[in-house]
C-alpha cells in the first residue's frame, strides 16, 4: 500500500482508481443480464413472490413505455414512489428511469402531512403506491393542492379507487417500447431524488446523478472492499432487503447495486422478529445490510441462534454507530470465517464514502475512503489536520451529489468550490487512512439510523397554538441511538401539558420521530441573531 497522506493532509483511498462507465444505469444494470437471465431477481420474504432477471428486465421497460406514453412522462419529470419493501419496487425505480424521470422516495410510514411537504418541494406528475399509501398519498395531494395520477402496486384484494394497476402495466408486452428511443438524459442528469436535511434545516432534495450513482456502484466493485462473491452458475448472493427502499442505503447498496451484480434480493415489508429470521431458513441468507438496531437484535435477541444464521459469509453495517460489544456478540452466532464490514456513508455520496477491507477487524473505525475518493478532516477555520486530530470530515469523489434541488444556498454551504463535500460529521484519520466517526457535528438526530431533523419537529411544535418557541436535540438511547427531547416556550398565559404536545406531534410525524420528552423553558438560548443554540441545550440540560 501507498502512503494514502499527500503533504497539504489530503487522503487518497488506498485502492487503486477505477474507470466510471458512460452509460445510463439501467445499462449498467442490464450490462450481464445473460448471465443470470433466469436466475431469481427479487422474491417476497412473506409470500414467496418472485421476479427472475429477465422478468425485471421486461418489466421495467413495459413500464417505462406506460409512463411515456398514458402518462406524458418526459425526461426530468419527477416520479414518486411510497411504497415498503416489495420485489415490484424494482422496476417500479428501474422502469421510471428507463423513461427518463427521476425517482424521488417517500417512506412508507409517514403521515399525510410529512407526505405533502416532499410533494411541494419534489414536484411529482406520478405517485406509485401500495393500497395502504393510497389513502395517505391522495390526503397529501389535498393538502398540497395537487392532483396526479396513482399507480397502484400489489392490490390483490380490490384495487383502490382512481389508481391503475401497476401490475397491468408491467404485464403489457404489447405497449410499443420505440418511444422510448425519445429519452435523452446526459451522464450528469439527475436520477434520484430521495431527501435529507444535510447539515441544518428541514429535509431537502437531494440531487443524484446517473455518474453519482454508477460511480458508487463500480466503487464497491473493486475486489479488496466488495461485499459479494460473483454470481456463477452455482453461486448467487443472497440478500435480505429489509433496510427500506426509501433511504438511500436501501434503493442504492441494496437494491441498484445488488441487481447490478446478479445477487438475489429477499425483500420484506417491514421488520418483524418472526418473518426476518425465518428468511434465513427459507432462503439461506448468505449477506446481512443492516443497521446498528438490526446488529442489536441479532447479537441480544434470546430467538437468534447460530443455526439462523449459519449461511451468513458477511455483514455489512452503516447509517449510525455501531458499538463493539453488538458487533463480537452477533460474531460469536455467525460462522467463524464470516466477515463483518462496516460502512460509512450519507445520502449526499450515493451513500458509500469509506468501509472495511476483506478481513479488517478494526471494528472502532468505519474503514477505507473506496476508490476514487478523498477525504480530509478540517477544524473551524478550514485548516485541514494531520494524522489523528479531530474535526470536521470532508469528502470528494465522483459520488458527491450534485447539489440540493432549488437550493443554492444549501448547496453552497455544503460542497466547497473545489468540490469538497461537508460531511457535518466530527472524525479522524489514522496514519494508514482508517477513519474513525468521533460526533456529529451538525444538528442531525438518527433514531435507529433514520433521519429526525429538529428544525421539523421544531416547525411542527411551533403550529401547536400554545407554543412560542421550541427547540429540539438528540440524547443517547441505548435501544435506538438517539431520541429526540423537546424544550418548549409557552405563549404568555395560555397553559399546555407535555402530552398534549406530544400527541400534536404524534398526529403528524412517523412513529420513530415522535417525541416522548418535553421539557419547558422561560426562554431557548439564542445568538444575537437569534439563531437558536442547540449545542448549549446540550450541554446545559443532558
Ligand atoms: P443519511 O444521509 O440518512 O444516510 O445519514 C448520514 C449520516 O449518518 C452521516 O452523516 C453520519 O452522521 C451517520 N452515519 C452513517 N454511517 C455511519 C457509521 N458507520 N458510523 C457513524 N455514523 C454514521
Amino acid at each position: 500500500k501507498h502512503s494514502v497522506w499527500t503533504p497539504e493532509n489530503i487522503v487518497r483511498s488506498p485502492f487503486k482508481d477505477v474507470e466510471i462507465p458512460k452509460r445510463t444505469l439501467p445499462e449498467h444494470i442490464w450490462e450481464n443480464l445473460e448471465r443470470w437471465s433466469d436466475k431469481t431477481a427479487l422474491v417476497c420474504g412473506t409470500t414467496n413472490r418472485s421476479i427472475t432477471y429477465h422478468q425485471l428486465y421486461k418489466y421495467s421497460k413495459n413500464f417505462a413505455a406506460h409512463l411515456r406514453t398514458n402518462f406524458h412522462i418526459t425526461d426530468g419529470d419527477v416520479v414518486c414512489i411510497m411504497m415498503t419493501n416489495t420485489p415490484e419496487y424494482a422496476p417500479a425505480v428501474i422502469g421510471a428511469l428507463e423513461a427518463g424521470a427521476e425517482v424521488t422516495t417517500v417512506n412508507p410510514i409517514y403521515t399525510a402531512h410529512e407526505v405533502h411537504k416532499q410533494l411541494l418541494l419534489s414536484n411529482p406528475k406520478v405517485l406509485i403506491g401500495i393500497p395502504e399509501s393510497v389513502p395517505i398519498l391522495k390526503e397529501a395531494m389535498r393538502l398540497s393542492n395537487r392532483n396526479v395520477p396513482i399507480i397502484t402496486c400489489n392490490a390483490n384484494n380490490g384495487l383502490p379507487a382512481d389508481t391503475v394497476s401497476f401490475e397491468e402495466l408491467i404485464n403489457d408486452d404489447n405497449i410499443n417500447k420505440d418511444v422510448l428511443k425519445q429519452v435523452n438524459k446526459g451522464f450528469e442528469d439527475v436520477i434520484l431524488l430521495p431527501y435529507s436535511s444535510g447539515t441544518t434545516g428541514l429535509p431537502k432534495g437531494v440531487e443524484l446523478t446517473t455518474k453519482n450513482i454508477i460511480s458508487n456502484c463500480v466503487q464497491q466493485d473493486t475486489k479488496e472492499i466488495r461485499h459479494y462473491d460473483d454470481t456463477t452458475s452455482s453461486h448467487q448472493e443472497t440478500v435480505v432487503a429489509v433496510m427500506p427502499f426509501y433511504h438511500i442505503y436501501g434503493i442504492a447498496i441494496i437494491m441498484l447495486h445488488k441487481l447490478s451484480v446478479g445477487a438475489k434480493l429477499v425483500t420484506l415489508p417491514r421488520f418483524e422478529p418472526t418473518s426476518f429470521l425465518k428468511t434465513f431458513e427459507d432462503h439461506r441468507i448468505s449477506l446481512l445490510c443492516t443497521a446498528p438496531p438490526l446488529v442489536l437484535f441479532l447479537a441480544s435477541y434470546p430467538g437468534v441462534t447460530s443455526k439462523h444464521l449459519e449461511s451468513v459469509n458477511r455483514i455489512v453495517c452503516g447509517a449510525a454507530p455501531l458499538p463493539k460489544s453488538d458487533i463480537d456478540k452477533v460474531l460469536s452466532k455467525v460462522k467463524q470465517n464470516a466477515k463483518f464490514f462496516q460502512v460509512y456513508g450519507l445520502t449526499e455520496t450515493s451513500p458509500l464514502a469509506t468501509t472495511f477491507t476483506q478481513d479488517y477487524k478494526k471494528y472502532t473505525t468505519v474503514g477505507f475512503p473506496i476508490p476514487n475518493t478523498e477525504l480530509k478532516v478540517v477544524d473551524g477555520d478550514f485548516k485541514n489536520l494531520g494524522p489523528n486530530q479531530v474535526g470536521e470530515l470532508l469528502i470528494r469523489g465522483p459520488q458527491v451529489m450534485k447539489g440540493y434541488r432549488n437550493n443554492q444556498e444549501a448547496t453552497k454551504n455544503s460542497i466547497t468550490e473545489d468540490g469538497w463535500f461537508r460531511s457535518g460529521d466530527l472524525g479522524s484519520i489514522d496514519v494508514d487512512g482508517s477513519v474513525t466517526i468521533a460526533d456529529r457535528l451538525k444538528e442531525l438526530i438518527k433514531v435507529k439510523g433514520y433521519q429526525v431533523p429538529p428544525a421539523e419537529l421544531e416547525s411542527i411544535l411551533k403550529e401547536h397554538p400554545a407554543v412560542l418557541d421550541a427547540g429540539v436535540i438528540g440524547i443517547p438511547d441505548p435501544r435506538t441511538g438517539e431520541r429526540p427531547r423537546a424544550f418548549v416556550v409557552l405563549k404568555d398565559g395560555l397553559k399546555a401539558a407535555s402530552k398534549d404536545i406530544e400527541e400534536f406531534v404524534a398526529e403528524r410525524v412517523a412513529e420513530y420521530k415522535r417525541i416522548k420528552d418535553v421539557m419547558f423553558l422561560d426562554n431557548l438560548p439564542k445568538n444575537p441573531s437569534g439563531k437558536l443554540l442547540r449545542r448549549v441545550l446540550k450541554e446545559k440540560y443532558c
